[in-house]
């Protein structure tokens, strides 16, 4: 079987383009909008919604070359600045979960505003965390009761750290995906996801988080009081099964988790992004200052700060290759839970590695905010939490190879 991990012409000129959209329409306005956390950053959504999304003209064809494509539009736009990536209006979040769980029907209805032309700029997002219910995602509490005679489902409970959980909320045409149970006796079985409309009255926008990182990104609280929803926005089956769903192919539960498949990989070519303009920066610097990394020395020969370099260069590509991987089997409709975890663990914590390590080698101006680098060390961290903190991802993997069901290794 051959191997071959040059990216195609329409992937490199993807590539090219977002770059050049970090550095013009990002990079300007990023320590802006890391000062001014709960500011819309304005001319970065309009511009997004009006031109990012389109591609540009004659390029536009090449840029959806599928799951590779998505990863490198990620790394590239967070080298930009991933807290503003993470308030792109997009389906984000809630799409994965639409696409890897919803019918053909309800990909069609939910999804296809983010591809007209025209009108305002909307978010998806997906809300399954909540205050008691977090790595364990299988104890949330809150409830979706059927009501047969309007044909809806009552949604009541309370998300938190929901990521473009106030455009999701607020910009009509938008969506939040949540996560609820309808039978609490069938423990997972009876977990569902709900596609919820932006300003469905019951659903009420509580407030936006104050972070260490990604400042630009609304990570919001949401509260579901009584918030009905037409039976169709359930996605997949409303059936229960009551025995061990992650055996019996439940499409609930698990096509809720299959979500993570597919955003395990873009989390981490988010992270290797973030990692990259740290690195980049770092090389930038040193060249400056005359230090030339010798990558053909031998070893003894190596000064600590090349060592360094050479390291943080490896973890970097490391990271890279594994979501490379576990993006080409997503597009190849491999199963990739395996691959994706194990690239959402590596680039999480590279990155945050990279990014101290920079901050150290640069000295007290690396800790200053007349660079941008303290910020990318801030941005780094929540790679290493979100969509599955470092431990569950091991955890994740570790049961993978050795084939352990998750009772048997928690
Ligand atoms: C900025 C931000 C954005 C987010 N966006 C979203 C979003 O869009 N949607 C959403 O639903 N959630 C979101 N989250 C929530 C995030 O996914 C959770 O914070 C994460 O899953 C961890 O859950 P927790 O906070 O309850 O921590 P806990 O589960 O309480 O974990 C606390 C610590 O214990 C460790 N731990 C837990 N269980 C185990 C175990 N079995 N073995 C070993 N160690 C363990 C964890 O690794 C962690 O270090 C976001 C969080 C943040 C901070």
């Amino acid at each position: 079987m051959a191997i071959d991990f040059e990216l195609s012409e329409g992937s490199k000129l993807a590539q090219a383009h977002y770059h050049d959209i970090a550095l013009k329409q990002m990079r300007p306005i990023s320590r802006k909008y890391d000062l001014r956390e709960h500011d819309l950053p304005v001319e970065w959504v309009d511009y997004w919604w009006n031109e990012g999304r389109f591609g540009t003209k004659g390029r536009s064809e090449k840029l959806t070359e599928g799951f590779i494509t998505i990863c490198l539009q990620a790394e590239e736009l967070c080298w930009g600045d991933a807290g503003l990536y993470l308030r792109m209006p997009t389906p984000a979040l809630g799409g994965s979960a639409v696409s890897s769980a919803g019918t053909k029907e309800q990909k069609q209805r939910f999804m296809s505003k983010f591809r007209e032309e025209g009108g305002h700029p909307i978010w998806g997002a997906m809300a399954i965390t909540e205050p008691q219910a977090g790595s364990d995602a299988a104890a949330i509490e809150t409830t979706a009761d059927f009501d047969p005679d309007t044909e809806e489902w009552i949604l009541n409970g309370t998300k938190i750290f929901c990521t473009a959980g106030e455009g999701a909320s607020t910009a009509d045409g938008g969506f939040v995906v949540v996560w609820a149970t309808i039978d609490k006796s069938a423990g997972r079985g009876g977990i569902k996801s709900f596609v919820v409309m932006a300003n469905t009255p019951g659903m009420e926008l509580i407030g936006c988080e104050k972070k260490l990182g990604i400042r630009a990104s609304d990570t919001a609280t949401l509260r579901f009081d009584n918030c009905r929803v037409p039976k169709e926005n359930l996605l997949g089956s409303a059936e229960v099964r009551k025995k061990d769903p992650t055996k019996t192919g439940d499409k609930g539960f698990k096509g809720a988790m299959a979500t993570f498949d597919a955003s395990r990989p873009i989390v981490a070519a988010m992270a290797t992004g973030v990692g990259r303009a740290a690195l980049d920066f770092l090389k930038e610097e040193l060249e400056n200052q005359g230090v030339a990394i010798r990558y053909d020395a031998p070893p003894r020969e190596l000064t600590a700060i090349e060592r360094d370099v050479i390291e943080m260069e490896a973890e970097l590509q490391a990271a890279r290759l594994l979501t490379w991987r576990a993006a080409w089997m997503m597009n190849t409709g491999k199963r990739n839970n395996l691959e994706a975890s194990m690239a959402k663990a590596k680039a999480g914590l590279a990155v945050t590695k990279i990014t101290q390590k920079a901050v150290q080698i640069l000295g007290p101006v690396g800790y200053s905010k007349k660079l941008l680098v303290e910020k990318w060390m801030r941005d780094a961290k929540i790679n290493d939490i979100y969509e599955g903190t470092q431990q569950i991802n091991q955890l994740i993997v570790a049961r993978r190879i050795l084939d352990y069901p998750s009772a048997m290794l928690r």
